[in-house]
């Protein structure tokens, strides 16, 4: 009697996957459920939580989401976050930003996003927390990779989901340089006390070329976020010097009104400070041999260009197409590329408005903005507005995928 084998199961693959934030568990639970051997290695020393609030707008991101079965609970934990306004220098609100223009459909914390997928997947997925892959080598039989603390293993394919600055990408597909455009901008976010006594609202201030923004998403009487975003030139700095990086910060944001004193001294003491360039990863592709760059790494842009939606949806293709060709990952690689890489470009369009929105370069660009904005909150135009985003969002034809 032959026995009845399922065309698109993948227990035959092993995958190693760089990087557990979004797009890292996103996949892990995708080909888990295909069967897949996965093994998540991530260089910080366990699930990174906090995180900036991330959102998902239209239909695509939610039948993605549901269909990996997380839709309900991301419901249950989003933040709810209301509406934001722009202030003056003195706290009056100028512009009142609606919930829907800034929030999307959902909003939910990163850190609690990646903590849902990966209770789903940790017993189905071997996670590796507190090491990185130092080499990749691409033999016929599979791809052998060495690690910094770990022993050698061979996997038949290894996807790069270690964001903006992956560490895949440079192993194989070359230096950052050659990839990584940057927009003008630097963001910086951290907690704060909430002393505004904000209740799930948030409040932007801006000076020619430098912003202070405060919001609390999530009610919590004590805590509130501070984002921070200045336009510069691109600055050399050590990415693991956290001193270094508040200095840079407290001289841009010298001598800013509004609270900008009260978030600088809450600085001194952050210790969860997040810095980075606002910038957007270009590749030429995103597959090379048995590596495919997924996330961030592969089509990031920081903010403003719904990065985690991206991710997310760029995630089940992956593993859908690899469930598809029943693990051949030449024709499931070529897939995912072609059906993939327009759909990031549009929304990474989107986001390179995100450092002047918070930082017009001008006083005139500052109330040009403030003015495009009432208008575009007015009720009529905040649904054209967000139609506008979810075009971009919900711009891919996807396919019927194994469940
Ligand atoms: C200020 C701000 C606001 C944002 N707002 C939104 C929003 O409203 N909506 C939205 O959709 N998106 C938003 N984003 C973007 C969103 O956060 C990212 O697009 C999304 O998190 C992408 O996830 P990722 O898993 O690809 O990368 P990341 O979240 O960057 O995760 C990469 C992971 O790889 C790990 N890693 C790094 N190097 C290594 C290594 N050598 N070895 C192993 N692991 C490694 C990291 O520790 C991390 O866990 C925002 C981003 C910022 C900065």
């Amino acid at each position: 009697m032959t026995q009845k084998t399922n065309a698109h199961d993948l227990s035959h693959l092993t995958v190693l996957v760089s990087g557990a934030s979004i797009a890292g568990p996103a996949l892990a639970l995708n080909l888990a459920r295909l069967g897949a051997r996965v093994t998540v290695v991530e260089k910080a020393a366990e699930l990174r939580g906090g995180g900036f609030a991330v959102d998902f707008r239209g239909h695509v991101h939610r039948s993605v989401l549901t269909a990996m079965g997380i839709w309900d609970e991301i419901h249950a934990r989003q933040t709810h976050m209301g509406r934001q306004a722009v202030v003056d220098a003195d706290g009056t609100p100028r512009v009142d930003l609606p919930a829907e223009m800034m929030s999307g459909d959902v909003e939910i914390f990163r850190g609690d996003l990646a903590q849902i997928m990966y209770e789903r997947t940790k017993d189905s997925v071997e996670y590796v927390f507190g090491d990185s892959i130092t080499s990749l080598t691409d033999t016929s039989q599979g791809m052998d990779v060495t690690f910094e603390r770990g022993a050698p293993r061979r996997f038949d394919l290894v996807v790069g989901a270690d964001g903006l600055h992956s560490n895949t990408r440079r192993l194989a597909f070359g230096d950052e340089s050659r990839y990584l455009r940057f927009f003008d901008h630097y963001v910086a976010g951290f907690d704060i006390p909430n002393h505004l006594g904000l209740d799930r609202t948030g409040r932007v201030y801006s000076e020619p070329g430098r912003a202070v923004a405060i919001g609390n998403y999530d009610g919590d009487p004590e805590r509130a976020g501070a984002l921070l975003v200045f336009r510069s030139e691109q600055l050399t700095y050590d990415r693991r010097n956290v001193t270094a990086q508040k200095q840079i910060l407290m001289d841009r944001f010298a001598g800013m009104g509004w609270e900008a004193p009260t978030v600088l001294k809450a600085l001194e003491q952050a210790d969860d400070l997040y810095f980075d360039a606002i910038a957007q990863i270009h590749v030429d592709r995103l597959t090379k041999g048995r590596v495919a760059l997924l996330g961030d790494a592969g089509y990031g842009a920081t903010m403003g260009g719904m990065g985690t939606g991206v991710a997310i949806v760029g995630a089940y293709v992956l593993a859908g197409e690899l469930a598809l060709a029943g693990g051949d990952f030449g024709t499931a690689f070529a897939e995912y590329e072609t059906r993939i890489r327009d759909f990031a470009k549009g929304c990474q369009k989107i986001s390179g408005n995100a450092g002047p929105f918070f930082a017009p370069p001008t006083e005139r660009r500052i109330r040009s903005r403030d003015r495009m904005y009432r208008v575009l909150s007015s009720r009529p135009l905040a649904r054209f507005f967000k139609k506008l985003t979810e075009k971009a969002a919900t711009d891919i034809k996807l396919r019927d995928y194994p469940a």
